[in-house]
């Protein structure tokens, strides 16, 4: 996604840092908004350029929280108002937050359509499996059969897998998951998206201790409980990989090896799933241009002439 920066100024974390994160102790957004930090600290990103949009949820309390431009948008709105800023606005780096419950339920309609227009961004869903904000309630990604203040006797329905979800829309141009219990993994993959030209989909599990402290856990205590997907056209970490010894060799340019193995939601798998920069991207085809500065003149006055009374 990468705009660059044009002046000789450089940045230090400190200075993307926004106002003190309330997120509640433990809470993996604050590893997560880490890893943003990091990435733009690396990027070098210039503040004015930058901009994170976020819906409603814990996490979309994001912008707040990063000393850039920021759009606390609506609930499940996050995808379009950042397809509005990126087409009005390319030069700019866009950044989407969005939780399980934001972008799986109220916003999947927009979830999908942002897929398929593979609009230059970086989308980040923190995965947390509930409705934190509002305490405790089912979300879409909830595990069948969890209780909640809202299905106390268990969740009805299986949870919707946002990784086959996403890996199904046509023109999907690069999936991947990380989690935010491993930093050196989730700022390898934040990279690996903002480097991506096109709409890079990050679904980050994201741990809650205060609803879900089971989520997760065994995976964050125990690295043997986790695959890492290993390709030389995937995310590489030799120190990461001497860590999380189960290793999945997956070239990502596979896009039925992708979906077989997002399939299976009872590993934790972490990894780029697929990656295709070819795809067409609706900022770019928008750009084209179509006609020339006389012909448009000539449409111009053609439709003048048409309504003229
Ligand atoms: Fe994080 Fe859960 Fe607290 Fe929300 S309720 S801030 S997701 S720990």
């Amino acid at each position: 996604m990468s705009c660059g920066v044009e002046d000789e100024r450089t940045f230090d974390y400190d200075d993307y840092e926004g106002a003190q994160a309330r997120w509640c102790p433990g809470c993996g957004d604050h590893a997560i908004l880490n890893g943003v930090l990091r990435l733009f600290e690396s990027k070098q990103l210039a503040p004015e350029r930058t901009v994170i949009v976020s819906g409603i949820g814990c996490s979309s309390r994001f912008p707040h929280y990063v000393s850039t431009y920021g759009f606390h948008g609506i609930h499940g709105r996050a995808l379009p108002l950042s397809t509005g800023v990126k087409l009005a606005r390319p030069d700019l780096d866009v950044f989407a937050v969005m939780g399980d419950g934001d972008c799986c339920s109220i916003g999947a309609a927009h979830w999908i359509h942002a897929i398929r227009y593979n609009v230059n961004m970086v989308a980040m869903l923190l995965d947390n499996n509930i409705y934190g904000l509002t305490k405790n309630q089912t979300s879409p990604t909830t595990s069948q059969g969890h209780p909640s203040n809202t299905q106390p006797k268990g969740t009805y329905l299986p949870a919707l897998n946002p990784l086959t979800a996403t890996l199904g829309v046509s023109n999907a141009s690069f999936v991947a998951q990380t989690a935010d219990w491993a930093p050196a993994h989730l700022a390898a993959t934040l990279d690996a998206a903002y480097r991506h030209p096109g709409f890079s989909f990050v679904r980050i599990l994201q741990r809650c201790p205060v609803w879900m402290p089971q989520l997760f856990l065994d995976a964050a205590q125990d690295p043997a409980k986790t695959e890492i997907l290993v390709h030389d056209g995937g995310i590489r970490d030799p120190d990461l990989e001497a860590v999380y010894k189960t290793h999945v060799q997956h070239d990502p340019r596979d896009l039925d090896s992708a979906r077989h193995l997002a399939e299976d939601a009872t590993r934790v798998r972490l990894g780029l799933f697929y990656c295709n920069p070819e795809n067409p991207r609706y900022d770019e085809t928008r750009r084209l241009p179509m006609h020339t500065a006389e012909e448009r003149i000539e449409i111009i006055e053609s439709e003048f002439d048409r309504h003229a009374v």
